[in-house]
């Protein structure tokens, strides 16, 4: 799998007729293939993690984007089983508190990147701030104008301080969300996820999808690359995501930290 044929490109206008959520290119085989292919890749990931946190050097940010049901809490439950707790955190952005709005839009995420040896999972993100509110005018346009720019400092402060940074933008159809919706409606055990809120940022699904293009053009960046995911197929979305993380993962050539010198010759009483 080439996970690369899903990076935006830093800079580049974002078409979405040339963004099919029904790709499966870089996939041989269907469902049950890919389904069985998952947990390989947890294994592997888990012990990458693993590593990670021996090594204590490298911080890990996930950054998951994407519309209403598009699959961020299904994301993190599949592509991380089996990772260690106490490595990994999830760190949810849900409308802002009164102390959070009285601060910049950047104070609340940056007391919740990862420190060192750490791997830490945004469900929604400081991406937000140019999303929803954009999208409902929730400030002026030269202020969040301004914030592309911002969001690619703060990031840049991140990786050149040792954080390497994964965005995935999970993309759904709109024909794919509505039957989503409607096995929330349907299923009793799915129904406390259905808000009528919901509904309403649907009847905005175009300009929502103008303001995720303006984020993938401008804050894809070689030091923070956004991945545009298909992710009308769930089993396809994990395998691509996982196989993200794996592979940015070996790219950092970790290592276990040198022992202690003699353990050899230790003999335990
Ligand atoms: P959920 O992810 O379904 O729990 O919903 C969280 C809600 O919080 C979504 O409707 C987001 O759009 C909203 N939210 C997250 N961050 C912000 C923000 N910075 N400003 C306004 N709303 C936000
Ligand atoms: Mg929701």
């Amino acid at each position: 799998m080439d996970s690369n044929v899903y990076r935006a490109k830093p800079g580049k206008t974002i078409d979405w007729k040339h963004w099919d959520p029904d790709d499966k290119s870089q996939f041989d085989g269907d469902k049950d293939d890919g389904r069985a292919a998952l947990p390989a890749l947890n294994r592997r990931l888990e012990e990458l993690q693993e590593l990670l946190y021996a090594e204590n050097k490298h911080k890990v940010l996930i950054v998951l984007q994407g519309m209403d049901t598009a699959g961020k809490d299904g994301t993190i439950r599949h592509v991380f089983e089996g990772v260690n707790p106490q490595g990994v955190r999830v760190a949810s952005f849900k409308a802002p508190t009164p102390i959070e709005l009285a601060h910049d839009y950047l104070w609340r995420v940056h007391q919740q990147t990862p420190a060192s040896g750490q791997m830490t999972i945004f469900n929604r993100s400081h991406y937000e701030d140019v999303l929803v509110v954009r999208v409902h005018n929730l400030v002026p346009p030269e202020v969040w104008g301004r914030r592309y720019d911002q969001i690619n400092a703060f990031e840049r402060l991140l990786a050149e301080e040792g954080t390497t940074i994964l965005k995935f933008f999970l993309h759904i159809s709109k024909d794919e969300q509505k039957q989503r919706l409607q096995d929330r409606l349907d299923d009793r055990e799915k129904r406390w996820k259905f808000s009528t809120g919901d509904l309403a940022e649907r009847k905005l699904w175009d300009n929502y999808m103008a303001a995720y293009g303006a984020v993938l053009e401008k804050t894809s960046t070689d030091h923070a690359p956004w991945y545009i995911v298909p992710a009308n197929r769930k089993w396809y979305r994990d395998l691509v995501i996982s196989h993200t993380i794996i592979s940015t993962l070996e790219g950092l050539h970790m290592r276990y930290p040198e022992c202690e010198p003699g353990l050899d010759e230790i003999v335990i009483e």
